[in-house]
Formats: structure tokens, C-alpha cells, sequence
């Protein structure tokens, strides 16, 4: 049987009512008693390093895990995390460049409901999850929620109460977990050699969304404060003119100081493209500006923080942050 470490961080599927709102209070040995089943798939130990609202879990929780599944890389044959939902994206987007190239499988999963719960979805979405890392083919950082199996870098909450709380976009779904088997929708090719962790991220970026009216100076703020800005801008891509040139002049400022920005989409899907209006091609043209694509939000400021974690060189900058990751980008 395969040996697989289960990594309880918290969610609610590890929530009680406390009196004052749900609350992540459930042991991972409890957790684990409400799906006998998974005693069949597989040996599991357990380890908590937090039990969170995933509301509160930022950097220092991402290098954390990674740090446990380095650790433990060489005993077990696969990790299944328990995270809450709101940022399981971004902790599968982290994850996903912490553990690169990881032919055991680190699998996330959650609930919107309480294991407790009668109608609860955490017992299906737990034995999903441990149905996907006990299996054969199975690799990478991925997310199992509802059935379906998706990359750590395409995952995104999409619904705050449907039990299809995930999507996977702009990238099919890999497999989906029908009556416990595993079905591939592609052939999975596992990687060869090893596994390459990263031990650093650089927090200070900052996620800029454009609204119609808003003000260029707030890169004054930013310029003291960050070393990487992600914009949301609207459409294909692109910054505003508002009978001026304030934008474009205080990103090259922003720009001229080292820092990076990375221009992407507030629209969900298919990306920015930003070549096509006049308003994007302009940006293309700054130094050190880079274009997000088809990434979806918490895979580029994950990948922002790994890059600038890793060298501050405009050029390597560039270089890392446009080779794809796991599909992060087409
Ligand atoms: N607030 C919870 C969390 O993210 C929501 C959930 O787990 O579904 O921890």
C-alpha cells in the first residue's frame, strides 16, 4: 500500500461551530475517522503545522508546507493537504512553484461544508483526494475538489457555496475521481529526476486593479513599498489615459527603479493579449514590464513572489517568470 502524509492546515472542513462563527478545531486523526475508507486506499500518517481559517494563511504557511514535503519527500509516496477553500488557489499556485518537477503527487482539498455535517462534501472531497494520490499516475501540485482533479496553477475558487467551488482555468481539467477510480482525460506524463524545492518567497508584491477613474499616484505608494506590481487591467490589457500621461509616466518610473509589473486581466478567462490595442502595445514597450497571458491571478503573483524570491535581475526576472510552470501559461 502506498504511504501517504496528510498535511491538516485547517478550513472548514476541519471547522466547529464555536459560538462565534465557524472555527478550525478538528484534530486530523478526526478528521480522517469520518472516511473509514481511506484506511483501505492507503497508510496514512498526519501532521498539523497549523489549523487555520485559510483566510489567514499568506507566505510563511506556503514555505511551511513545501518544508514538509521536502522533508519528508524520500518516506511517503504522496501528500494529501487539508486547507480551507477561500485561498487553496493561491496555496496550490505557491506550492506549485515551491515543488516543481515533483513526480509524487501534493494533493489539496477542502470542503464548504463541515465534516461534521450531514450533507457535508468534505467526506467525498477527502476520499477523492486520497483515491488521486494513491493512484499510480498521479503527480505535481493538484487540486481535487467535487470530483474533479486540477492543476495547482489553474485553480480558482469560483463559487463561495456550491459544492463545484473550483474551476480550472483557461486548462482542461486533468482527471476527474468517478466512484473512486481515477479517470484521465489526458495521458499524464510524469516527470523525470528530481524534484526541485524552493525555500524563498519575495512577499512585497502588490495587486493593482484598475477601475475607471482611478489615480496613477497611488505608485507613488507603491514605488517605496513593493518590488513587484501585478495589474488587473481591463480587457485584453492595457493602462488609462485620463487626459494625461500620469500612468504610463509613473509606471516607467516604477520601472526605471528595477522593480517588475506584470500586466494581466481582471476578465476570468482567456487571458490578456496585450499586442492588440494601443493601450497594451504601449506597455510592451517598457522595460521590465511583463504580460500575464492566459495565468490566472494566484498563479501570477505566486510565480511574481518565486522569481523575485529567487534574483532581483531584470533579465532573469523576465527569463523565469515566461518559462511556463506546470502549464501556467500557453
Ligand atoms: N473560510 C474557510 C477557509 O477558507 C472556507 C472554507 O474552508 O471553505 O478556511
Amino acid at each position: 500500500m502506498k504511504k501517504i502524509l496528510m498535511i491538516a492546515t485547517g478550513g472548514t472542513i476541519a471547522s466547529k461551530n464555536t459560538g462565534k462563527g465557524l472555527t478550525p478545531v478538528i484534530s486530523p486523526s478526526e478528521l480522517l475517522e469520518f472516511v473509514p475508507e481511506i484506511a483501505q486506499m492507503c497508510d496514512v500518517e498526519t501532521v498539523q503545522p497549523f489549523n487555520l481559517d485559510s483566510t489567514n494563511v499568506y507566505y510563511p504557511h506556503w514555505l511551511e508546507i513545501a518544508r514538509l514535503v521536502r522533508e519528508n519527500y524520500a518516506k511517503y509516496d504522496g501528500f494529501v493537504v487539508t486547507h480551507g477553500t477561500d485561498t487553496m488557489a493561491y496555496t496550490a499556485a505557491a506550492l506549485s512553484y515551491l515543488i516543481q518537477n515533483s513526480a509524487k503527487p501534493v494533493v489539496l482539498t477542502g470542503s464548504q461544508k463541515s465534516v461534521y455535517l450531514r450533507d457535508t462534501d468534505a467526506r467525498g472531497n477527502l476520499a477523492d483526494a486520497f483515491a488521486y494520490c494513491a493512484d499510480d499516475r498521479a503527480y505535481g501540485v493538484r487540486v481535487v475538489f467535487d470530483g474533479k482533479v486540477i492543476l495547482g496553477t489553474r485553480a480558482k475558487k469560483t463559487r463561495t457555496r456550491s459544492y463545484n467551488a473550483f474551476s480550472s482555468i483557461d486548462f482542461p481539467e486533468i482527471a476527474v475521481i468517478r466512484d473512486g477510480k481515477v479517470v484521465y482525460y489526458s495521458e499524464p506524463h510524469p516527470p523525470a529526476g528530481e524534484p526541485l524545492f524552493s525555500s524563498s518567497l519575495d512577499p512585497e508584491v502588490f495587486v493593482l486593479k484598475t477601475v475607471p477613474g482611478m489615480r496613477a499616484d497611488i505608485f507613488d505608494y507603491l514605488i517605496e513599498h513593493t518590488d513587484g506590481v501585478v495589474i488587473e487591467s481591463f480587457g485584453s490589457g492595457g493602462l488609462p489615459r485620463y487626459g494625461d500621461d500620469n500612468f504610463f509616466t509613473r509606471l516607467e518610473a516604477y520601472t526605471a527603479a528595477g522593480k517588475t509589473v506584470v500586466v494581466g486581466t481582471q476578465v476570468e478567462r482567456e487571458g490578456s493579449a496585450l499586442d492588440v490595442y494601443e493601450v497594451g502595445r504601449r506597455l510592451l514597450r517598457i522595460p521590465n514590464v511583463l504580460e500575464a497571458r492566459s495565468m490566472t491571478l494566484e498563479a501570477t503573483v505566486t510565480k511574481l513572489m518565486w522569481v523575485l524570491g529567487r534574483t532581483k535581475r531584470p533579465e532573469e526576472v523576465a527569463r523565469l517568470f515566461l518559462t511556463p510552470v506546470d502549464r501556467d501559461f500557453l
